[in-house]
């Protein structure tokens, strides 16, 4: 079975340096299936249902699994007739809303590629409890609410910056997380570009009984559909075929 890379933009419709022929033609280079999931939210260009509804024309002309990735604490209510349009939906966080001020994570995205040379989330979050646990009231609120597939690069947080994600991520944060997505059936995206989850918290997701799926967040050709690092943390944990995310409908490749 050849992997589904569900996690991949576009120039067209999001913030991507590659077309959709080149996502195919990259798609083919590494031997996988591949799922587009452009940026969809309140400050993304796919900001309300009748721009879905394009999108999902646009994807049905091609051998593509078809996608989304919401942004959550930013997201609106997809109906139900579009929703059914896409095989799937990723939920991603962005930003966080704290004491009333959204802390976006653009600064930690650069820095995280080189682009900046340092990046000190400590002064823009005081109480780290409190970051966690909204973060996860967030991801609740949103599970409850509509129909999530996959949680995309679930540990690309500003606490990323500070060291190794063993030592700033706590334990109750990975188990709450581990038990929000076993409750609300959210498979966990192991995520190449964010390298993410890290060992710890892929272990608890795999005793839990946690669903997986891969993805590249292509953005460019050079890195879209490279899985990498999904691959090798599929064989570490000896994750089975039947707990990575996957769709019924035969695309290219299959
Ligand atoms: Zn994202
Ligand atoms: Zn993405």
């Amino acid at each position: 079975m050849s992997y589904l890379d569900c996690h991949n933009h576009t120039a067209e419709w999001s913030d991507g340096r590659q077309s959709i022929e080149e996502i195919l033609q990259r798609a083919k280079e590494e031997g996988v299936r591949v799922g587009l999931s452009d940026h969809t939210g309140l400050g993304d260009y796919l900001n309300s249902n009748d721009r879905l509804l394009a999108y999902a024309d646009f994807l049905s002309q091609y051998p593509v699994a078809r996608g989304l990735e919401m942004d959550l604490g930013r997201s609106f209510m997809v109906q139900e007739g579009v929703r059914r349009k896409f095989d799937y939906m990723i939920g991603s966080v962005h930003g966080i809303e704290l004491h009333g001020m959204r802390i976006g994570f653009s600064p930690l995205i650069k820095y995280l590629k080189g682009g900046l040379p340092d990046y000190n989330p400590n002064q823009q979050i005081k109480d780290w409890d409190l970051f966690f646990k909204t973060h996860l009231e967030v991801l609740k609120k949103e599970f409850s609410e509509q129909n999530y597939s996959i949680l995309g690069h679930c540990t690309m947080l500003p606490p990323l910056a500070l060291g190794k994600p063993e030592e700033v991520f706590p334990e109750w944060w990975e188990e709450e997380l581990v038990s929000a997505l076993l409750m609300h059936n959210v498979a966990m995206e192991i995520s190449n570009r964010w390298l993410t989850p890290y060992d710890r918290l892929m272990k608890k997701a795999v005793d839990a009984g946690v669903r997986f799926s891969v993805g590249s967040d292509g953005h460019d050709p050079q890195k879209t559909c490279v899985l990498d690092y999904p691959k090798e943390m599929i064989w570490k944990y000896g994750v089975k075929d039947d707990r990575i995310f996957d769709i019924q409908r035969k695309i290219q490749g299959n």
